[in-house]
């Protein structure tokens, strides 16, 4: 008998017909029901459902009889640290999934379609990686009720096609190149500021503008999908910076930082020249699923760079574990080990770090 002390669970709602009890299939669940013997079984004998009864029974029926004839207005107590209170949370956790299966997996097409957006990568990565989340979240669940395999692999399955082709479509609205002339950006020394083209700029100077321009260039190519152009708005933002209000010198200095960081792009375009056919690297990436704020806000760990990435270069993914094995250019697998916040885990294998 549950100690009616606590949580109250609606368990007509949560635990539908079919969806497998595992060790809790014997648990006297406490209920009441009309003397008739019809209809449902009640969590509470003052249910507005059992007014119209000549009589209410109060009995103990094992789980497994009681579902698929639970009220779906009536809540149970379940003590919350009953380990049912945790499969109920379990299970209820996974109801998506559920839905798509009655579905017939439209639901999870139509889903596919929106986040794929078509011709918009972000849309086309947040429907992704959502997805991708849901099936992260669903298999670490699973894993905690391995009885549940039967009923979710399917649906799991058919989930783990969905993302594939949300990835499939991401990687088909991304340009590779543009990938890793980024990942060249962000591997070339930094040049030699001395001596090159004269920058006057106000407060802490010429050469600090261009250090710190030079850094933004690099950061700004590597944190998104777009290639070297982000950076070029990233180097002239600083100009910008420097200047404040001030517009004596400020012209001069645009013009200087628009040659300087042609000759960067030159320069990241020529490494990705020599790259681009050259042997590819593999590497095996632990998928980070979206990180989710109390208030349901997204958060990705995966810069779009990063994710762009995951997408284009993808060549296997592994479930349950939610690992994805990539074949990337030598700069691309550089930065990712290095520089990202993917790190390396062992050879050839990287792990988030968080
Ligand atoms: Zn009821």
């Amino acid at each position: 008998m549950l100690n009616p002390n606590a949580l109250g669970l609606r368990l007509g709602r949560i635990l539908a017909v079919g969806v497998p009890l595992g060790p809790f299939e014997d648990l006297p669940l406490a209920c009441f029901r009309s003397s008739s013997g019809l209809g449902k079984l009640h969590g509470g004998a003052d249910c507005g459902q059992l007014r119209s009864a000549p009589a209410v029974l109060s009995l103990e029926v094992p789980l497994l009889s009681a579902v698929g004839e639970l009220c779906g207005h009536c809540a149970w107590p379940v003590p919350g640290e009953h380990p049912f209170a945790a499969y109920t949370e379990a299970v209820s956790s996974l109801a998506p999934l559920g839905v798509w299966a009655d579905a017939g997996g439209g639901e999870l097409e139509l889903l596919m379609e929106v986040g794929a957006g078509r011709a918009d990568p972000d849309a086309a990565c947040v429907g992704w990686r959502r997805l991708q989340t849901q099936l992260l979240e669903s298999h670490a669940v699973v894993a905690a009720y391995p009885w549940l395999v039967p009923w979710a692999g399917p649906v799991q399955a058919a989930l783990a096609g969905a993302v594939e082709r949300a990835r499939r479509n991401l990687a088909l609205l991304l340009d590779e190149n543009a990938l890793l002339e980024a990942a060249c950006a962000a591997a070339l020394p930094a040049p030699e500021f001395e001596g090159g083209p004269v920058l006057a700029a106000p407060g802490p100077g010429g050469a600090w503008l261009l250090q710190e321009a030079w850094a933004r260039w690099q950061q700004e190519c590597v944190a998104d999908w777009t290639g070297l152009e982000a950076g070029r708005s990233a180097a002239v933002s600083a100009v910008y910076g420097a200047f404040g209000s001030r517009r004596r010198g400020r012209a001069e200095a645009l013009d200087v930082m628009d040659r300087l960081v042609d000759d960067w792009n030159g320069r990241a375009r020529a490494l990705a020249v020599r790259h681009a056919d050259g042997p590819r690297r593999p590497l095996t990436i632990d998928l980070p699923p979206l990180l989710r704020g109390c208030s349901g806000e997204e958060e990705d760990r995966l810069t779009r760079w990063e994710a762009g990435v995951l997408a284009v270069h993808q060549v296997a993914v592994h479930w349950p574990g939610g690992s994805a094995d990539l074949l990337v250019p030598r700069p691309v697998a550089d930065r990712l080990l290095r520089g990202s916040s993917l790190t390396a885990d062992g050879e050839g294998r990287s792990r988030p770090d968080f």
